[in-house]
């Protein structure tokens, strides 16, 4: 998944495994997901299917499957800002697996317009039993990269909980998932960093309580081409990376695949469409808009940001 992990525990029942098991069940754990859901190893389940021309039901591990119906879900959610099949575009502006001697360039109007007919979430269908992915078209392919960590953390969550451990942080490459306290607080207070790539400051200090928080923003991974700057999130409408949208948006939820999911929505859809579905599916979401020299914060009503932390 391109990043690093951490999970933090602030003690460990007498009972429990020790913290040299935990990090092996946790590294085999998260290889066997990376080797299933992965864009980059073409021996993945993912790879697989994007290479298929078939049309009929392709049989995948459970995972896939099920990390596909929750995207199909969250799609239908945000009228195809967040999608999946988004994959052909990605590559074409040069944030997938790509020759990397080769700066990425802006690709041509016409191979746009191409790529464009692939991608839409109602060409891709799942089911889970047996679990199984079908496309409509042979050109279909996924990209889980806006959903994968928050499903992974999840996952890890899920492991940690089966052995009883009551207070946990997990970060799957930024996306934060927690459970019960640390040890200094009873949640888990954790910075949302400043939107810029030079400087790493904290913008403001929220506490975790059981709840996972997802950040997406144009200032990690972008290039810059002929005095514009292309940032990886991907408008599946126009087949472009997101213009003037948000600085960065954060969201919380139970879930950390929703969060993810739903921070690369909030990115698309912008800061005005963005806290009406928000608000319309009550969902806590900070956005934070990028004004000369400095930021402005728009937060949901439900957004438990600290005042103090600015
Ligand atoms: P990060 O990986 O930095 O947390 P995101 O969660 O926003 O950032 O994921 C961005 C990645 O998701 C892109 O690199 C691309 O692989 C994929 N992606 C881009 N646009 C979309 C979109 N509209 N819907 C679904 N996935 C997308
Ligand atoms: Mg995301």
């Amino acid at each position: 998944m391109g990043g690093t992990w951490s999970v933090k525990i602030p003690r460990l029942a007498t009972t429990s495994p020790s913290a040299d098991e935990l990090q092996g069940q946790i590294q085999s754990l998260l290889n066997k997901l990376d080797g299933t859901l992965s864009l980059w190893k073409p021996e993945s389940a993912l790879c697989k299917f994007n290479r298929s021309t078939s049309t009929d039901w392709h049989e995948v591990p459970p995972e896939l499957a099920d990390i596909v119906e929750q995207s199909l879900v969250i799609s239908r959610q945000t009228d195809g800002a967040f999608d999946i099949t988004v994959a052909p575009l990605v590559l074409l502006w040069g944030f997938g697996p790509r020759d990397f001697h080769l700066p990425p360039s802006p690709p041509s109007d016409s191979t746009i317009a191409q790529a464009l007919p692939l991608v839409g979430h109602h060409r891709l269908h799942a089911r889970r039993n047996p679990p199984a992915i079908r496309k409509d078209i042979a050109g279909v392919q996924i990209d889980l990269g806006a959903i994968g960590k928050g499903y992974a953390a999840d996952a890890v969550a899920a492991h940690l909980d089966g052995l009883g451990i009551t207070d946990y942080l997990i970060d799957l490459g930024g996306q934060l998932k927690s459970r019960g306290h640390s040890l200094s607080s009873p949640a888990w207070p954790i910075g949302i960093e400043e939107p810029t790539h030079d400087t790493r400051r904290i913008l403001l200090t929220v506490d975790l309580h059981d709840q996972s928080i997802a950040t997406s923003g144009d200032y990690h991974n972008f290039y810059d081409a002929g005095g514009k700057r292309y940032c990886h999130e991907i408008d599946p409408r126009t087949g472009r990376p997101v213009v003037d949208g948000p600085a960065a948006v954060s969201v919380l939820h139970a879930s950390g695949a929703t969060a993810d999911a739903f921070a690369t929505a909030f990115m698309v859809l912008g800061v005005d469409d963005g806290i009406r579905l928000a608000d319309r599916l009550g969902i806590a979401a900070l956005f934070v808009r990028r004004t000369t020299g400095s930021f402005t914060l728009h937060p949901t009503p439900g957004f438990p940001w600290r005042s103090d932390a600015r």
